[in-house]
C-alpha cells in the first residue's frame, strides 16, 4: 500500500549524479517526488516520479519561489515516530517523507562569476524551500536521511542495497547538511554586507592585505558594528593588525597601573610602550621632546613620549595606541614623528585637527569605543584551515602576578617600581610576536626582543637594544651637534648606529654618517661602553615562556637587570634560579605563559 512504501522528496539544482541515484531508490521500492525540474529529468529518463504537487495539491507558485513549501512535505519530513505525531499526520493524511535529495542555488558561484551582478538577481539566487528540506530533514535525522552532497549518492545506495542507511550515515549527512547551509547562509549576509551595511559601520574594505597583491580586503563584524570608527584616512590590513593588538595592549596597562598608557606598533610587535611616569630634563632631551608646550602636565604626551623613546629607529612609521583622550601635547609629538597611524578612544579637537592635516590629510585615525569588549572565542584561518581558541584574556596585574621564588621569607616584598616594571615589560609580551622577552624601567620598554625562535636570541636582542638605549643618556650622544637642516629620523638613525656601537672605522658608510654633523662624535670605545653600562640598574626583565638555558640570566644581568619575571617549569629551573641569586638578580614567578601569534 502507498503508506507503507517510503517516500524520497527530491529537489535539486546541481542534478550530477541524478538518474543512477533515481534508479537505485526506485530498485529499493522508494515512491520518488521531485520539484519541477527534477521531475522533468527524470520523468525524461522513463523513470516513475510523482510531482511534489501530488501531495500538497498546490501548484509550484511565483515562478518558483514556492515550490515545495508546503505542511504535507514539511509535516511528512518533521514527523518523529511517536503517537502524537502519527496521529497528526493520520488526521490530515500525510505520509512520512524517508529520504530528502535537495543541493541549493548557486548562490556564492552567481555571486562570485557574475560581473555587476544586480540586487534582485543576487535576490532571485536566494533558495528558501530547499534550505528549509534541508534543515527539515537534517533536523530529523534520527529518522529521515538527507543527502545535499551528489558525492554521497554511491555510498548511499550501497547502504540501502544492503537493507537500510545506518545511524551513523544519517549523523554525517545531517551534519554536512547543515555545514552546507551555513555556508550558504553566510555567503548570503556577506554579500548584503558588502551591499547594505555601508563602508566602515560593520564592514570596511581595505586597500589590500598584507601585501599589495592581496586583493580584494576587507575587515567586518557578523553580528555588531565595528568597534573602532576611522576619523582620517584609510587603513590598510596591517594597521588594523597593529590596532588591534596595540589598543588592548594599552587598555590593560593602563587599568592595571592606573596611569595613562601609550605603544607604538611596529610589524604586530611594540617598538615600544609606556605609562605615563614624569619625565625629567634629560629625558625630555632623549626623547627629544624637551621644546613641547604642556608636556609636563600630559601624562599621555609623556607616555607617548616614552614609548617613542623606547627605540626611535624602529618606531620609524609607527601605528600608536594611547589609552585616553588624545590632548594637545600629544598630538604636537606625533605631529612631528614619521607615524602611520593612530588608534585612541577620543581626541581633543585642536588634536584631531593638527593629526588629520598629517601626511597630507592621509593619516590614518582610529577611535575605539573604549567599552568594546571582544567575544571570548577567537578565531582565524590559516591555509584553509580554521582555527579557534579562547582569547587571552588572563589578566597581568602588579599585585596578583609575580611572586619571588628562592628569596628568604623575612626578605623585604619586591619594591612598588620593580613590580610596575614587570607589569609593563609582560603585558607588553602579551601582544608581542613570540617567543619574546622584555626589559623595562621607570615605567617603560627600554627593550624588546621580538619573533625570535631561540629565547636567548630575544634576551640578547632586548638585552642589546636596552643598552643602545641607555648609551643615548651618555653626554657624547646627548650633546651631539647636528648640521643643520638633518631631520629628525636621521639623527635616529646615527643616534643609533653611535650607541649600538656600529659606526665603520671608513668607507663610504663612514662619510654618510659622518655627514649628518657639525662636529662628528667619536664611536665608544669598549672601555667607555663597559663603564656607561655599568651605571645601568634596576631593569626588570619579562619573558614570555621560561627560561631553558642559564644563559638568558647572565646576558640580562650584563644590562643592568635586578628583577627577572617569568614562567617556570624547566627542566633547568633550579640552575636558572641559583643562577639568578648568584648575579643577585630577584628571580620573580609569573605563572601565565604569554606566546602570542
Ligand atoms: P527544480 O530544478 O526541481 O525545479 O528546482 C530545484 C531547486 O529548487 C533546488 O535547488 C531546491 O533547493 C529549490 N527549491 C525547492 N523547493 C523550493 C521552494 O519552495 N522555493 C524555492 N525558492 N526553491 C525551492
Amino acid at each position: 500500500s502507498e503508506g507503507s512504501q517510503k517516500i524520497a522528496i527530491l529537489s535539486v539544482y546541481d542534478k550530477t549524479g541524478l538518474l543512477d541515484l533515481a534508479k537505485g531508490l526506485i530498485k529499493n521500492n522508494i515512491r520518488l517526488l521531485a520539484s519541477g525540474g527534477t521531475a522533468k529529468l527524470i520523468r525524461e529518463a522513463n523513470f516513475p516520479v510523482d510531482d511534489v504537487s501530488a501531495i500538497t495539491k498546490a501548484p509550484e507558485m511565483l515562478s518558483g519561489r514556492v515550490k515545495t513549501l508546503h505542511p504535507a512535505v514539511h509535516a511528512g519530513i518533521l514527523a518523529r515516530d511517536i503517537a502524537s505525531d502519527e496521529k497528526d499526520l493520520a488526521e490530515q493524511n500525510i505520509n512520512k517523507v524517508d529520504y530528502v535529495i535537495c543541493n541549493l542555488y548557486p548562490f556564492k558561484e552567481t555571486v562570485s562569476k557574475t560581473i555587476n551582478l544586480t540586487i534582485p538577481e543576487a535576490v532571485e539566487q536566494i533558495d528558501i524551500g530547499g534550505v528549509t528540506l534541508i534543515r527539515a530533514a537534517a533536523k530529523n535525522h534520527t529518522r529521515v536521511t538527507i543527502l545535499s552532497d551528489p558525492e554521497d549518492y554511491h555510498d548511499f545506495l550501497g547502504e540501502l542495497d544492503k537493507g537500510e542507511v545506518t545511524e551513523k550515515s544519517r549523523q554525517l549527512y545531517a551534519l554536512k547538511a547543515f555545514e552546507h547551509t551555513a555556508d550558504y547562509d553566510a555567503a548570503i549576509s556577506d554579500f548584503f554586507r558588502k551591499k547594505y551595511a555601508g563602508d566602515g559601520l560593520q564592514q570596511i574594505s581595505l586597500r589590500y592585505g598584507t601585501n599589495p597583491h592581496q586583493k580584494p580586503a576587507a575587515a567586518f563584524m557578523r553580528e555588531d558594528k565595528l568597534p573602532f570608527k576611522v576619523l582620517c584616512g584609510a587603513p590598510g590590513f596591517v594597521n588594523l593588525l597593529d590596532a588591534l593588538n596595540a589598543w588592548p595592549l594599552v587598555k590593560e596597562l593602563s587599568e592595571a597601573l592606573q596611569y595613562p598608557a601609550a605603544a607604538s606598533f611596529k610589524h604586530v610587535s611594540p617598538a615600544g610602550a609606556a605609562i605615563g611616569v614624569a619625565l625629567n630634563e634629560v629625558e625630555r632631551k632623549v626623547y627629544m621632546v624637551d621644546d613641547i608646550e604642556g608636556i609636563e602636565n600630559s601624562g599621555l604626551a609623556q607616555a607617548y613620549a616614552r614609548a617613542r623613546g623606547a627605540d626611535r629607529m624602529s618606531s620609524f612609521g609607527d601605528m600608536i595606541a594611547l589609552s585616553h583622550e588624545v590632548d594637545l601635547p600629544t598630538a604636537k609629538i606625533i605631529s612631528r614623528e614619521v607615524s602611520d597611524g593612530i588608534v585612541a578612544p577620543g581626541y581633543s579637537k585642536e588634536a584631531l585637527d593638527i593629526l588629520s592635516k598629517k601626511k597630507g590629510g592621509k593619516y590614518l585615525v582610529l577611535q575605539m569605543d573604549k567599552d568594546y569588549e571582544p567575544p571570548a572565542t577567537e578565531s582565524r584561518t590559516v591555509f584553509g584551515v580554521n582555527l579557534t581558541q579562547h582569547r587571552n584574556d588572563a589578566k597581568i596585574s602588579p599585585s596578583d602576578s609575580f611572586r619571588s621564588i628562592l628569596v628568604p621569607v623575612d626578605s623585604p616584598p619586591l619594591p612598588e617600581s620593580a613590580l610596575r616594571d614587570m607589569t609593563v615589560a609582560t603585558i607588553a609580551l602579551k601582544f608581542t610576536q613570540s617567543n619574546s622577552v622584555c626589559y623595562a624601567l621607570n615605567g617603560q620598554i627600554i627593550g624588546l626582543g621580538a619573533g625570535q625562535q631561540s629565547r636567548i636570541h630575544c634576551t640578547r636582542l632586548a638585552g642589546d637594544k636596552a643598552d643602545g638605549w641607555w648609551m643615548r643618556f651618555h653626554e657624547r650622544a646627548l650633546n651631539i651637534s647636528w648640521k643643520k637642516g638633518v631631520k629628525r629620523p636621521d639623527k635616529s638613525n646615527a643616534i643609533d648606529m653611535l650607541c649600538s656601537g656600529t659606526v665603520p672605522d671608513s668607507g663610504v658608510e663612514r662619510e654618510e654618517y659622518e655627514k649628518n654633523f657639525e662636529t662628528v662624535p667619536p664611536p665608544f670605545t669598549q672601555e667607555e661602553r663597559k663603564a656607561w653600562l655599568q651605571r645601568l640598574s634596576e631593569v626588570a626583565c619579562s619573558s614570555d615562556a621560561f627560561f631553558p638555558f642559564i644563559d638568558n640570566v647572565f646576558r640580562a644581568s650584563r644590562s643592568g637587570v635586578k628583577y627577572i619575571a617569568s614562567p617556570v617549569g624547566s627542566q633547568n629551573d633550579q640552575a636558572v634560579f641559583s643562577t639568578a641569586d648568584k648575579l643577585g638578580i630577584t628571580f620573580v614567578e609569573q605563572n601565565i605563559r604569554l606566546f602570542h601569534h
